[in-house]
């Protein structure tokens, strides 16, 4: 098989998937190489915000995610029990699975390719080379590395990958029930709990985060218990026991916080959502990352006519500015949701209502949109499209 036109996508999560369906509107060559033998989400939640959707709308597909996703109505904040503030949202809620599935069906549709059970285990040749677990190579034309938050390739390829710290917090996540349609934040000294639907049967993607100085694996598929979990939250439990069914599995894992990279390219290969910039979930926005940095590639491909080298350079420019603001505001995030004094927690409650911190924070995530930032990113280079910069 001859992949030397392609653009090799590792991985087929929400960056892999994104990248590909860009790539093909715009008439690039693709093939995916997934490790896993078929589609492989596990069950949870994910919102996705203006600044997702408007990409998914450039790319027309923004209709068939929608129809498999729910609108909740409001995000509600609640402290210690009792609502404090609630803001009107344009976002969108959806299981990852359906998501994932709408987007390789796009891809399908697009005449891409795709092979499971290919795990990429090296890249040789400065990047011109895969090599797969069962020593089978291709020569590819460049390598994208959506290979998610352990990325391989990143660990191989990309120095200052290795200081892993522990963030001091543990999640649990479950698909439960509840007849809520929005997006609630329930904040608490300790922990706090978001949930919202992903469907309009109001199936309710949970996840609860505690403050704590001991740490869970990595893994997103670590069980955890019922009862273990009522324990953990137990100042919640009156919230969270009703949205408990029968044989409920319940997940739990550590986050841990990494480095920044300087660059999330080298040689002929480049880096994208959680495998560029693996961030802490407290703002919900790594998947919406993601999806901005997977057009963003796309789009200045298309643009400098195939130049790999230049699109490379800004595109990091462009996502690494971006991706490390988001990186912090979201361990701020955390910070905030767990202020232990109940006077600052109160203060914080106030200014979240009375000042328009909370406006300017979602402006500038939600509003940012990728296609003018690299329009704009162009008009700074007066150069000959052929010419490296
Ligand atoms: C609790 C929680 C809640 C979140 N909520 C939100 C939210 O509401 N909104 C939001 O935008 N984001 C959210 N996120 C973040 C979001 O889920 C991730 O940022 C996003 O899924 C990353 O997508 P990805 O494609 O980069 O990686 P992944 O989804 O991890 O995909 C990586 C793919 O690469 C494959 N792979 C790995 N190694 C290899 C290899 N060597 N060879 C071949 N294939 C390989 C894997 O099998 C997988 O299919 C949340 C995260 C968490 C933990």
């Amino acid at each position: 098989m001859k992949f030397t036109n392609h653009i090799a996508i590792i991985g087929c999560g929400i960056a892999g998937l994104t990248l590909a369906c860009a790539l093909r509107k715009f008439n690039i060559e693709t093939v995916i190489f997934e490790r896993n033998a078929e589609l492989n989400e596990f069950g949870a939640g994910i919102s996705l915000s203006k600044n997702a959707l408007q990409i998914f709308d450039r790319l027309n597909m923004l209709e068939n995610i929608k129809s498999s996703s729910y609108q909740p109505d409001k995000a509600v904040w609640h402290y210690k029990k009792n609502k404090f503030y609630e803001i009107s949202i344009d976002t969108f809620t959806a299981s990852r699975q359906n998501l994932i599935r709408v987007l390789y069906n796009e891809y399908i549709k697009l005449g891409g390719e795709i092979f499971f059970n290919h795990e990429v285990s090296n890249i040789l040749n400065d990047g011109k080379t895969i090599e797969f677990k069962d020593l089978k190579s291709y020569v590819i034309k460049h390598v994208a590395a959506c290979d998610g938050i352990k990325s391989n390739i990143r660990k191989i390829s990309f120095s200052g990958t290795k200081n892993i710290t522990y963030s001091g917090f543990n999640a649990w996540r479950f698909l439960g029930k509840n007849k809520n349609k929005n997006i609630n934040f329930h904040l608490d000294s300790k922990s706090h709990i978001i949930n919202y639907p992903i469907d309009d049967n109001l199936n309710q993607s949970v996840v609860a985060i505690i403050k704590n100085k001991t740490w869970h694996n990595e893994s997103w598929k670590q069980e955890s218990t019922i009862e273990e979990f009522l324990d953990v939250f137990k100042n919640q439990r009156e919230y969270l026991e009703p949205m408990i069914n029968d044989n409920q599995k319940i997940f739990k894992w550590g986050i841990f916080v990494r480095p920044f990279l300087k660059e999330i390219y080298c040689e002929n290969m480049t880096l994208f959502g959680d495998a560029a910039h693996p961030i802490v979930p407290f703002l919900g926005q790594g998947g919406c990352m993601a999806i901005e940095d997977s057009y963003t590639f796309a789009l200045l491909l298309n643009k400098l006519d195939m130049n790999i080298p230049m699109v490379q350079k800004i595109y990091s420019k462009l996502r690494i500015q971006r991706n490390n603001k988001i990186a912090r505001m979201s361990l701020q995030q955390a910070r905030l949701n767990h202020i232990e004094n109940y006077y600052l927690a109160s203060l914080r409650n106030i200014i979240m209502k009375k000042s328009n911190v909370i406006s300017s924070r979602t402006n500038y995530i939600w509003e940012y949109d990728a296609h003018i930032q690299v329009e704009r990113e162009l008009k700074n280079y007066s150069f000959n499209k052929t010419t490296n910069i």
